[in-house]
């Protein structure tokens, strides 16, 4: 009989110290007793910030600082080991593991800071250590257990583009490579345990998937060896109704869809990455958002279909790390191109544009990018448009940071009249005044554009319309005659 096959995939703050890793270690232990277990960890909570940091350190010159960053990381990790693993032989092995693996992050650093030059590629290999030090680590703790366990590098599994910091897999490759590698493990009753976040070309040059890409690492696996479920281990209970540091009703959803996790994905809702279920959403894999800390609530499921909870819309979510860039000005109606001429540039640019708004007046186009991205959007376009600017056929390029994204979600939004209008009048009853609104033909994302300060009372407004605090009903009990 064929064995059950999860993937777990345990996320930074899972990972985030010694009896966090003690947890983790437990929960694969015991879903090794059920069936077959392949886990992918991530860097411990913080970790790949600061080797980001190091690198950027080491960039401007300022090696002394990127090597205090590393002797900070070498202590965190070594403490880790000396609370976990107790062997003798077992600790000198991981200890080795990580010397090396620091030793080589040092000297990418050096080579960084002699040339004075930040490669992408350089930054992601840097980046990557994080996982290439936890990764050893949860397999040695789990072999203190008496559970048989190996470390493996995603290099070795997931075969990707070249776009370094955020390559996106080639599925056949990686198909064949992950099932060569972790099937004959399986087989042993080793449980592979592989860094998240990484993969390397075809050449075997390493990537990384984005940060936050262990889900999508997980998602990539499952789907390679046709998992019958992931589960996202995290520091939260599942996909909540809105974030509950600012609606404090929020509650647990019990089952979404695959549309309705990766809308909430992409609009802030911070416990998935958005490309997470790109991966598995030809084989149907059911995906849980599970609390390693509170390991016996149930989580979040999220299937291809979701289920109703009796109304259209799910949940909330908002951004604040976004700007509005407007390109406007009454003579652009007759400017041909002028939409394409914006979005040819922030395409070049690879800003992510998360929402477009033009009245049918087109007097101005304005559209959202993430706040790292602004500026240099403001000032491509400001190029792009010189000449209109100066024949003033363009009247302005504009930026203003201080706004938020609020979206309502919610997949059987399509078709339920009078969602917006319930959310809108909800918005005004609170004097929350409307920058600009966008839904997309799928109807299963309503979102408006907020002064910043105005966010919070926005999403409870709407949280309460839509009475998304009240308990969730449980499916009808089928009925057994
Ligand atoms: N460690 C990586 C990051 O912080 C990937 C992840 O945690 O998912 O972005
Ligand atoms: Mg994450």
């Amino acid at each position: 009989m064929k064995k059950l096959l999860r993937v777990m995939k345990f996320g930074g703050t899972s990972v985030g110290d010694a009896s966090c890793i003690a947890r983790v270690a437990q929960i694969v232990t015991e879903a090794s007793r059920q069936g077959l277990v392949v886990a992918v960890v991530s860097a411990m909570g913080g970790v790949t910030n600061r080797l980001i940091e190091a690198a950027r350190r080491a960039e401007a010159g300022d090696l002394e600082h990127a090597h205090r960053i590393f002797q900070a990381l070498r202590k965190q990790h070594d403490a880790a080991v000396s609370e976990l693993i107790h062997d003798p032989s077992r600790r000198t092995w991981v200890s080795g593991c990580l010397g090396t693996i620091f030793a080589e992050g040092e000297q990418l650093c050096k080579g960084t800071s002699l040339l004075h030059e930040l490669t992408p590629r350089t930054l992601d290999t840097v980046s990557s250590l994080g996982e290439r030090l936890s990764a050893p680590m949860v397999a040695a703790v789990l072999e203190e257990l008496g559970v048989r366990s190996e470390a493996v590098e995603a290099t070795e599994l997931i075969v990707t583009d070249s776009f370094h910091g955020g390559a996106d897999p080639i599925m056949e490759v990686t198909r064949e490579r992950s099932r060569a590698r972790l099937r004959p493990l399986l087989d042993r009753g080793i449980i592979p345990v592989a860094t998240g976040f990484i993969g390397a070309t075809e050449n075997g040059v390493l990537t990384t998937l984005g940060r936050g890409g262990s889900d999508y690492s997980a998602t990539i696996l499952g789907a390679a060896l046709d998992a019958d479920e992931i589960i996202i281990w995290t520091d939260v209970d599942g996909v909540l109704t809105a974030d509950p540091r600012l609606v404090k009703e929020a509650r647990t959803i019990p089952e979404i869809s695959y549309r309705e996790a990766t809308e909430l994905a992409y609009f802030g809702a911070k416990v998935l990455h958005p490309k997470t279920l790109r991966a598995v959403e030809q084989a149907g894999i059911p995906v849980w958002i599970r609390n390693s800390f509170a390991p016996e609530r149930p989580g979040t499921k999220i299937t291809p279909k979701g289920r109703t909870n009796g109304g259209g819309v799910k949940a909330l979510t908002a951004i604040r790390d976004v700007a509005l860039i407007t390109v406007g000005g009454p003579g652009i109606v007759g400017l041909p191109d002028v939409v394409g001429r914006t979005f040819s540039t922030t395409a070049e640019l690879k800003a992510n544009v998360l929402l477009i708004s033009q009245s049918s007046s087109q007097n101005d186009i304005c559209f959202l990018v993430a706040t790292e991205d602004a500026r240099r959007t403001v000032e491509a376009l400001r190029k792009e448009f010189a000449q209109d600017v100066a024949h003033e056929k363009v009247e302005h390029i504009t930026l203003d940071p201080n706004i938020a994204i609020v979206a309502v979600v919610g997949e059987n939004m399509r078709g339920t009249p009078g969602v917006a209008a319930r959310t809108f009048s909800s918005v005004a009853r609170e004097n929350v005044n409307l920058i600009a609104i966008a839904q997309g033909s799928s109807e299963s994302n309503i979102s408006f554009v907020v002064a910043e300060k105005d966010m919070k009372t926005a999403l409870q407004a709407a949280h309460r319309e839509f009475g998304l605090g009240a308990p969730i009903l449980a499916e009808p009990a089928v009925k057994v005659c």
